[in-house]
């Protein structure tokens, strides 16, 4: 029998994709709606929007406190220990922007910033631009077979130069939950600060700051069902306290001068200029719609299709997977297939997954490879997806080989 997902019919974009007869594969880049978040994002827009912050009205008020009540509920979803511990981003990118600007009067040159293999570009240029800036080492920890990071070797390589490790929770092209814990004892250690990345993370499961104990933690609301153009950053408040300014402009600012100006603390004093209120507060409805599911079922119902994923594929002559993915999401390649003429194939077919280096071109080029294959899941997905995909997999495999 084939798997339904009791959460489609939440998800009118999922809804109107299969309507037009797409199926939809590519949640790791973003994810759909629920209808609770449209509703929250309408209802905020279509009841008087005002700025934050800083009006006495009744609107702005009314705004203030819904915005800041998304805070709260993200405190709560990450167990930080106080609403004070997140910021608002625009998205994972702007955050690690953010932390590698905000965490530069820290670095010594000759000191060590460590990354893994297989780090998005979001979490690799940042530190390596900072690297240039300040004349540190960028140390790259390299995988095992199975597209961890090599826990041996990390053992090794991390020391008392490594002054900043930032890596990855879950990876967007190998789908394996990364050795976090290991890693994070590593770096403290040696004192290193800790950034985690969670953007394909957050999503799968419910993940706790404290229990953790890293310093930083990023995320992006788009691929946590919520709107995009937000971003979380998640920070201890004594590693926050550490932070040094970064964008400049309204909101931040205890007092200015012409040629002198004091700043606000975290949160707000990293929350330069008018903030995305609308996204903010819709994210709050995500959050909630979230934690209104039965997290279990969830787990499970991905869990079953992701193993149906990799039978399916595992069953194809010729279909390479990249690693061993754990959950989420699978990539793949084709012997003697170019991935882009793949995708485009798929896609004449309706079938919507995402072709190329996946924002992650050093690891591609490690692995030989210009490209991939990657299909990725969301808990609206259901196994009549899958059977689409595969029977037009099955289509074009024929056509081009
Ligand atoms: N890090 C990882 C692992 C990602 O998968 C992504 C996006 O796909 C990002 C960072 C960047 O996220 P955003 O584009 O939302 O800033």
């Amino acid at each position: 029998m084939s798997l339904t997902s009791p959460w489609r019919a939440d998800f009118p974009g999922i809804l109107a994709l299969a309507a037009e007869g797409q199926t939809y594969l590519d949640s790791a880049a973003t994810a759909q709606k629920p209808q609770a978040v449209l509703d929250a994002l309408l209802g905020y827009l279509a009841s008087g929007v005002a700025n934050v912050h800083r009006a006495q009205h009744l609107p702005g008020e009314r705004a203030t406190r819904a915005f800041e009540a998304t805070r709260g509920k993200a405190a709560q979803w990450l167990n930080a220990a106080g609403n004070g511990e997140i910021i608002f981003t625009r998205g994972t990118t702007e955050s690690l922007n953010l932390l590698a600007y905000g965490l530069e009067h820290l670095l010594q040159p000759g000191e060590q910033i460590v990354i893994s293999e297989l780090e998005h570009h979001a979490n690799l240029l940042p530190w390596q631009q900072l690297a240039k800036r300040r004349g540190l080492e960028l140390l790259v920890l390299p995988l095992d077979d199975t597209g961890s990071v090599d826990l041996q070797q990390a053992a090794r390589l991390i020391g008392p130069r490594t002054r900043l490790l930032a890596v990855s929770q879950l990876s967007n092209v190998l789908g394996r939950w990364q050795p976090l814990n290991e890693l994070l004892a590593l770096a403290r250690t040696q004192g290193a600060i800790t950034v985690v990345d969670g953007a394909q993370g957050a999503v799968h499961g419910r993940h706790d700051m404290q229990a953790l104990g890293c310093d930083f933690y990023v995320c992006s609301s788009h691929k946590l069902y919520g709107p995009d153009g937000v971003g979380l950053l998640y920070g201890r408040s004594a590693a926050l306290a550490r932070l040094q300014h970064w964008q400049f402009g309204g909101e931040m600012v205890l007092d200015a001068d012409y040629h002198e100006a004091r700043f606000l603390p975290a949160p707000l004093g990293f929350e330069a200029g008018t903030p995305a209120v609308s996204a903010v507060i819709a994210l709050g409805a995500a959050l909630d719609w979230l934690n209104g599911q039965d997290h279990a079922a969830v787990i499970q119902h991905e869990a079953a299709l992701h193993a149906e994923l990799l039978a399916g594929l595992q069953a194809r002559d010729g279909v390479r997977l990249l690693g061993q993915p754990q959950l989420a999401l699978a990539s793949f390649c084709v012997d003697g297939v170019h991935n882009a003429d793949l995708a485009h194939l798929l896609s004449e077919q309706g079938i919507a997954v995402r072709a190329g280096h996946h924002c992650a071109m050093p690891l591609m080029k490690g692995l030989g490879l210009s490209g991939a294959i990657r299909v990725s899941l969301g808990l609206y997905n259901n196994g009549e997806d899958l059977q689409r995909f595969f029977s037009a997999l099955d289509n074009a495999l024929e056509l081009l080989r």
